[in-house]
């Protein structure tokens, strides 16, 4: 009698772990005996989309992205009506992205003059463009000036640089003002835009406010990123509704916004903070109330100002993942075992201060090993993990991180590999491609070979006959 399948416990093979692991984890080290498992994105297979677009694959949910802004809008909206979301080109600039966020009824931000000319060419009009970052160049001031764009002033010299265009063109700039200050929070960004406490932000107001050349028309701020300090933007939002109210006292126009930037957290793991991010990261709630209850008690006895939103990563990190393979495995000298991936740090920029979460796509069992996960550059500090805790895996096992939406995409390096295809697991469940894996042709394009040097095979062969003899 055979006993049946179900009776007959799985063997695993017993393990015997040296105790080890940072002290400062007082949390909990790994203590859970299984790595969670992901069969499917967005109600795909895991193996579905590597057998149809390759490994390493990025891969996006339509339903995440726009579920995330629709929750995220509406709590602003309810508490303040008078909101305009602005998408953060920076965090992911695909054109699908961009699109799905533009239906939303989201408006750009965009930091270069390429952001710049992407918005366009997607098709949204100059007035819906906020342009901001610390270099634009002439050429893109000029196209922001005739397109309305909303140019947000990052320096002294650029004041001048844009009364400079707008005269030239006999026209007027819609122009905001890039305040920092203190928030309590360090390193602080005083590199961007005027300081606050200094009363550099004041001065510059009032040149802007006396330029017949610029239409002075709010404050903008952006504090910091993955900020997990709901009181900074009290206090950011304090400061900079004090100056709003002390701009219009002083130079007697009327300014119309007030743009908080981004930087609100994603449910991603910030490497340094040892709590999960379920428990570390504030609701979009508690942000909203801190910006909306300081404007409506500091404007409480007239009309409020619009309230701009510049969100990237929060938007979009959850929305994405990357799934990549084992491509071989290693036994190091210390004893651990180590995994290469077919993607490493040259697709996860952000790796450097995040730690994703790792699922594989299957129950491997519970015998975990230390491991180690190494990307398939040719450099010593393509590490992609260095402790996990992993059930033995086979060449061509699939892992999948994940938050990914944010950074990597468009932080990605061009290093010895082509990038992955990025797909979009759209609403109907249909996977559509929106970035073709990269190929030689897609790489070299802008490359120019001068024709002295473009020697066919035959040529090369002939110079080494040469060079033998
Ligand atoms: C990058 C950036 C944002 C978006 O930041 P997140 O942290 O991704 O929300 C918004 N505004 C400005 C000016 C930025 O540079």
């Amino acid at each position: 009698m055979s006993p049946s399948k179900k009776s007959v416990k799985k063997y695993t093979k017993p393990s015997i772990l040296k105790l080890g692991g940072p002290l400062y984890a007082k949390h909990g080290a790994a203590s859970k005996n299984s790595v969670p498992v992901r069969t499917e994105i967005g109600r795909v297979p895991v193996a579905q989309l590597a057998a149809e677009f390759g490994s390493p694959l990025f891969v996006f949910v339509e339903d995440t992205i726009r579920a995330n802004f629709r929750s995220y809008a509406n709590v602003f909206k309810r508490l303040y009506p008078k909101t305009v979301f602005g998408w953060s080109y920076k965090t992911n600039y695909l054109k699908a992205v961009c699109a799905i966020f533009h239906e939303e009824g989201a408006i750009a931000e965009v930091v270069s003059d390429f952001e710049y000319e992407k918005a366009r060419a997607l098709g949204l009009p100059g007035d819906q463009i906020i342009f901001n970052g610390p270099y634009k160049p002439k050429n893109a001031l000029q196209r922001a000036i005739k397109e309305k764009a909303l140019i947000h002033i990052d320096s002294i010299d650029e004041i001048f640089e844009i009364e400079n265009i707008a005269n030239s063109l006999d026209l007027e700039a819609r122009v905001g003002l890039r305040v920092n200050m203190n928030t309590g929070v360090y390193p602080q960004w005083s590199r961007f835009g005027l300081n606050f406490e200094t009363g550099q932000a004041l001065a510059a107001a009032k040149q802007l406010a006396r330029s017949k050349a610029i239409k002075f028309e709010g404050l903008h701020c952006h504090i910091g990123t993955f900020m997990l300090s709901v009181e900074a933007y009290t206090i950011a939002a304090e400061k900079i509704a004090s100056l709003f109210l002390e701009i219009e006292r002083e130079t007697g126009i009327t300014l119309n916004y007030i743009d908080m930037g981004g930087g609100f957290p994603s449910k991603n793991h910030l490497k340094g903070v040892y709590q999960a991010p379920e428990v570390a990261v504030p609701s979009i709630s508690e942000y909203a109330s801190a910006i909306t209850d300081t404007l409506k008690a500091t404007f409480s006895d007239r009309e409020l100002p619009t309230l701009i939103l510049e969100a990237g990563r929060h938007l979009i990190d959850e929305a994405g993942f990357l799934i990549t393979s084992v491509v071989s495995r290693k036994l190091l000298p210390d004893a651990r075992r180590a995994y290469v991936l077919d993607a490493g740090v040259n697709l996860l920029y952000t790796s450097t201060w995040y730690r994703p979460t790792f699922e594989l796509d299957g129950d491997e069992g519970s015998f975990l090993e230390p491991a180690v996960l190494f990307g398939p550059l040719c450099m010593n500090i393509d590490v992609v993990d260095s402790h996990l805790m992993l059930p033995p895996l086979r060449v061509g096992k699939r892992l999948i991180l994940s938050p990914v939406g944010a950074y990597n995409v468009t932080q990605w390096m061009q290093f010895i590999q082509y990038s992955p295809a990025v797909v979009l697991v759209r609403k109907t469940g249909v996977v559509d491609v929106i970035r073709e894996r990269e190929n030689l042709a897609a790489v070299e394009g802008l490359e120019r070979l001068p024709a002295d040097l473009n020697q066919t095979e035959k040529s090369f062969q002939a110079q080494k006959i040469r060079k033998a003899s």
